[in-house]
C-alpha cells in the first residue's frame, strides 16, 4: 500500500458539516471558520465553539429519540396485524419490547416490592436505579460523535448499508467527513432491498446489532428472537439518521468506475438518477461497504413468472391465490417464505426444491419454550441484552478452539442432534422427513407444514425454466413440472473481483489482509470484504471490528507488506473446513472457491488482526 496521502486544505467545521446538494459540486463544503487547523491545534475560541457545537448536537440526538420510538411502532404494527398461529406471541413481544424502553420501571416496581415485602434495605433501591441509570446514560453519551480534532483527508464511502454507516460513524468520531454514496434511495443495504414474504435475520437478534448504545433501541430489536426486516431496515435508518449521517450522503447516487492517479488517491466516476451523465470528483480514500450479497443469481431468465426471491417486493401485485408455486432453494430465504406463501398469498400449493435436501431444523431460541421465556426475560432485566451479548461472545471465543482443532464439523453435529431431542422435531413434522445442518428460524414454517399437506418438498436440482404464458415449465430430474409461479431463491453473485473489475479495478480478492485491504488497490479499504463473514456469528460486531482497523490503518504510515497477504491467503486455505463451503448458492463465487466466510470465530478474528496491526509503524 502506498504511504498515506495527508495533505489537503485545513477544514474545521465549528459545529458540523455541510453538504451542497447539486451534483457537479456535491462534496463537503468548506467551513465558514478555519481558524483552526487541522490536527488537534485549533485556537481555544475553535475549540470551545466546536466543544458547545457537538454539545448542541448531542441534545438535538436526543430529540430524536421520541421520532424513532414512532417509527419503531409503525413498522411494529405492520407485524401485529398480520394474521397467523404464533402472532399472539409475537405481539406480545412487539409490544413488550416496546414497552421495555422504560425498563427500569418495571425494576422499580420489582424492588420496590423487594423492599415492602422482603425487607430489602431501601438504599439498595436507590443504588440499583442510580447505577443503572448511570450505565444507561454513559452509553448514551458514549455515542461517538464527532471530535475537535479535524482530519482533512476526503474519504468515499461506497454503500449506505450496515458496515457502510457503522464505518462512517467510527470515522466521524475520529475527525473524519466522510461522503457516503448509497445509490437506493434509502439506508439500510440487504434489509432495503429484500422483501420476500418473511424475510427476516437468521442470527439471533442480540448477534446482530451493533455491541453497545441505545439501550432501548436493542430491546426494541430484541422483541424477537430474530429480527424481522423491517425492524433491521429501521434499525440500519434509526442509527444513520440518530449519528446525523444524512448530511454525508447523497441518495440514488453510484460509484461507476474508480481510476486512481499516480500521485495518490482516486478519481471517482458517479451518476445519480436524476440524471445521464457522470461527474467526477476525487478522493484520497475510498472503503467499499457494497456487501457481498446483494446481486441476485439466477438460474432461469425473470419473466412475469418468474422471480427472484428479492424482487418478490415488485411482483406484490401479482396474486398467488390458488397458484401452485415453486420455490427452488430451500436455504433461509426458500424456508422463510413458506409460511406467508401459504398463509397470506393463499397459495394453492407451495413446493420446495433443493438438490441437497432440506434445512428442516428449528432455531432452538424460537422454537423451544424454555428459550423463549429467558430471551424475553432477558428483555426486561437491565442490561439484559448486553449480559446475553457477552454470554454470546463467551461462547464464541470458546468456539475458537474448535475452529483451530478442526473438530467444528462434528461438534455441530452433536449439537444438531441435541436439538432435535430437545424439540421432539419428529413430532413437528411427521409427514415429511428430517434433516438439515442449521436452523429454520421461522415462526411459520413448521406449523405450516404440518397444517398444509399442500408443501411439498422436491429433492433435485432444476434443469431447466422454461416461461410459458400463464406459468412455468420446470424440468427438475428429467421429468417436466408445470408450475403458476417460480420463485428462485437461489442466492446471490458472490464474485467481488467481477464486480471491482466492473469499476474499472482489477484485482484478485483472494489476495487480501483480512478482507479490510485488496493487495494492488493502495488506499482503498473494504468492509464486510473478503473471506471476513463469521458465519452465524456477529457480522455487526465484525463491522465494528474493520472500523477501527480501518481507523488505524489510516493514522498508520506503513504499508500492509506483501507478505501479510501471502500469510493470511495460506491460512484461508489451511483452516477452511468443510463447513465453510456447505452453502454454496450463497457463498461461493463462479470458480467454486468460498472467499465470503471467515473460518473462525470473530473474537479470533479480532486477536489476530490486532497483532498484526500492532506492528505497523
Ligand atoms: C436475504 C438476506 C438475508 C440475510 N440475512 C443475514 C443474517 O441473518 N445474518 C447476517 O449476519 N447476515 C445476513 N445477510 C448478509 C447481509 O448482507 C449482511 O449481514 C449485512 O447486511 C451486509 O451489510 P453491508 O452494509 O456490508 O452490505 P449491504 O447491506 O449489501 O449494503 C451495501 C449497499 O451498497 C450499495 N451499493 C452497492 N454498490 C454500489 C455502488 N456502486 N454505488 C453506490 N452504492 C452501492 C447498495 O445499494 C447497498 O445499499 C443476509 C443477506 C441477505 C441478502
Amino acid at each position: 500500500m502506498a504511504p498515506r496521502n495527508k495533505t489537503g486544505a485545513a477544514r474545521a467545521s465549528r459545529v458540523g458539516y455541510e453538504f451542497a446538494q447539486t451534483p457537479a459540486s456535491a462534496q463537503c463544503v468548506p467551513p465558514r471558520s478555519s481558524k483552526g487547523t487541522s490536527k488537534g491545534t485549533a485556537s481555544p475560541d475553535t475549540t470551545y465553539c466546536q466543544y458547545l457545537g457537538s454539545l448542541v448536537t448531542k441534545l438535538d440526538r436526543v430529540t430524536r429519540v421520541p421520532k424513532l420510538i414512532v417509527d419503531y411502532a409503525k413498522s411494529m404494527s405492520d407485524v401485529i396485524l398480520k394474521p397467523g398461529p404464533r402472532q399472539h406471541v409475537v405481539a406480545i413481544r412487539a409490544l413488550a419490547g416496546f414497552v421495555s424502553i422504560i425498563p427500569h420501571i418495571l425494576w422499580i416496581a420489582f424492588l420496590f416490592a423487594g423492599v415492602m415485602y422482603f425487607g430489602l434495605p431501601w438504599k439498595s433501591l436507590l443504588y440499583f436505579v442510580l447505577f443503572h441509570q448511570l450505565i444507561v446514560f454513559l452509553d448514551m453519551l458514549s455515542f461517538p460523535l464527532r471530535r475537535s480534532k479535524h482530519r482533512t483527508e476526503k474519504i468515499l464511502i461506497v454503500g449506505g448499508g450496515l458496515s457502510g454507516i457503522r464505518c462512517a460513524v467510527e470515522l466521524l468520531a475520529n475527525g473524519y467527513t466522510p461522503t457516503i454514496v448509497e445509490r437506493t434511495s434509502a439506508y439500510g443495504g440487504t434489509w432495503n432491498a429484500n422483501d420476500y414474504p418473511g424475510c427476516k435475520s437468521d442470527v439471533a437478534t442480540s448477534y446482530y446489532l451493533f455491541s453497545k448504545w441505545f439501550p432501548h433501541f436493542r430491546m426494541c430489536c430484541c422483541a424477537h428472537g430474530y429480527s424481522l426486516r423491517n425492524t433491521s431496515k429501521w434499525y440500519a435508518q434509526s442509527f444513520a439518521s440518530y449519528a446525523g449521517l444524512e448530511k454525508l450522503t447523497r441518495f440514488n447516487c453510484e460509484v461507476q468506475k474508480l481510476t486512481r492517479r499516480p500521485s495518490g488517491g482516486y478519481d471517482v466516476f458517479l451518476k445519480t438518477s436524476s440524471s445521464a451523465h457522470l461527474y467526477q470528483e476525487h478522493y484520497d480514500y475510498v472503503i467499499f461497504a457494497i456487501g457481498a450479497l446483494n446481486k441476485p443469481k439466477m438460474i432461469a431468465p425473470a419473466s412475469e413468472h418468474v422471480v427472484h426471491a428479492s424482487a418478490m417486493s415488485e411482483a406484490k401485485s401479482v396474486s398467488l391465490k390458488n397458484k401452485d408455486v415453486l420455490v427452488i432453494g430451500a436455504g433461509c430465504s426458500g424456508t422463510q417464505m413458506v409460511g406467508p406463501l401459504m398463509k397470506q398469498f393463499n397459495a394453492k400449493s407451495v413446493t420446495l426444491c433443493a438438490p441437497r435436501g432440506m434445512w428442516f431444523f428449528p432455531g432452538t431460541i424460537i422454537e423451544h419454550p424454555a428459550k423463549s421465556i429467558l430471551d424475553f426475560l432477558m428483555q426486561f432485566v437491565p442490561l439484559g441484552s448486553i449480559i446475553l451479548r457477552a454470554w454470546e461472545n463467551k461462547v464464541g471465543a470458546n468456539s475458537s478452539e474448535n475452529f483451530r482443532t478442526g473438530n467444528g464439523l462434528e461438534l455441530h453435529s452433536k449439537y444438531t442432534r441435541a436439538c432435535y431431542q430437545m424439540v421432539g422435531l419428529e413430532s413437528m413434522i411427521p409427514t415429511h422427513p428430517v434433516q438439515g445442518t442449521r436452523p429454520i428460524v421461522d415462526y411459520d414454517f413448521f406449523d405450516t407444514v404440518d397444517q398444509h399437506q399442500a408443501v411439498k418438498f422436491l429433492k433435485g436440482r432444476v434443469e431447466q425454466v422454461m416461461a410459458e404464458k400463464n406459468g412455468a415449465r420446470v424440468q427438475i430430474n428429467g421429468a417436466s413440472h408445470l408450475f403458476d409461479f417460480v420463485i428462485v431463491a437461489t442466492g446471490f453473485e458472490t464474485d467481488l473481483s467481477r464486480r471491482l473489475a466492473s469499476l474499472g479495478l482489477e484485482v484478485n480478492v483472494a489476495d487480501n489482509f483480512f478482507g479490510i485491504c485488496i493487495k494492488d488497490l493502495p488506499d482503498c479499504f473494504f468492509l464486510y470484504g473478503p473471506n471476513t463473514n463469521s458465519q452465524g456469528q456477529s457480522i455487526t460486531h465484525v463491522m465494528e471490528i474493520q472500523s477501527r482497523a480501518i481507523i488505524k490503518l489510516l493514522n498508520k504510515h506503513d504499508a500492509i507488506p506483501d507478505v501479510w497477504y501471502r500469510e493470511f491467503s495460506n491460512w484461508i486455505v489451511k483452516r477452511s473446513p468443510k463447513e465453510l463451503t456447505a452453502c454454496t448458492s450463497w457463498y461461493t463465487n463462479g470458480s467454486g472457491r468460498n472467499l465470503i466466510n471467515y473460518p473462525g470465530t470473530y473474537q479470533e478474528y479480532e486477536q489476530r488482526l490486532e497483532a498484526y496491526l500492532s506492528r505497523l509503524n
